[in-house]
């Protein structure tokens, strides 16, 4: 059995190839903040942050504590932090996006709308992403339900989709470039 320090190394480590893939695939900031209604504030680009998700969907675990700790320590305390334009209610956006480079919630860090994830099937072939599976794979990651062969799985279909979206793009470039 993982302690939750190793539970939360583990999540930390999916984080990243996320963040990778998130990196290559920026259907939000291409195909959907520039289309938010005149009512919003375009400049807050607050795309689907309307609410305190850091935090709405937590597990009453010491594992999501520790999370929320480490958050905190390196991020700050949400009160603490101003939030200039009001866009979300959500502490650590801002209107250059989201602070959170690292430790994000299992629902920052999963969430697709629909939209998206046809998006991501029709241009990139990647069929693997269902928003509620990768939130309760972080989740069990966390809990330290998912572990061993599961995790390295989990991992390696991660990586698989990184792989995709950027050869995707990159065959792109190279016949705009020819
Ligand atoms: S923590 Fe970041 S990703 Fe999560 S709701 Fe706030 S701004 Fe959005």
């Amino acid at each position: 059995m993982n302690t939750f320090r190793e539970n939360l190394r583990a999540y930390l480590e999916i984080e990243k190839i996320l963040n990778e893939f998130f990196n290559e695939f920026n259907y939000c900031i291409i195909n959907c903040i520039p289309k938010e209604p005149e009512t919003t504030l375009r400049s807050a680009r607050r795309g689907c942050c309307n609410d305190k998700y850091y935090k709405l969907h937590d597990l009453k675990h010491p594992a999501f504590e520790l999370l929320r700790q480490e958050r905190e320590k390196i991020y700050g305390k949400p009160p603490d932090l101003e939030n200039p334009q009001g866009a979300s209610s959500c502490e650590y956006h801002t209107p250059e996006g989201c602070r959170l480079k690292s430790h994000k919630s299992p629902t920052c860090l999963s969430f697709l709308c629909k939209e998206s994830i046809d998006f991501l099937r029709e241009r990139y072939q990647v069929f693997g992403y269902d928003y509620l599976g990768i939130y309760y794979a972080l989740e069990w990651i966390l809990t330290g339900d998912m572990l061993g062969k599961a995790l390295e799985e989990f991992k390696a279909g991660c990586l698989n989709m990184v792989e995709k979206v950027r050869e995707r793009e990159l065959s792109d470039k190279l016949i705009t470039s020819q």
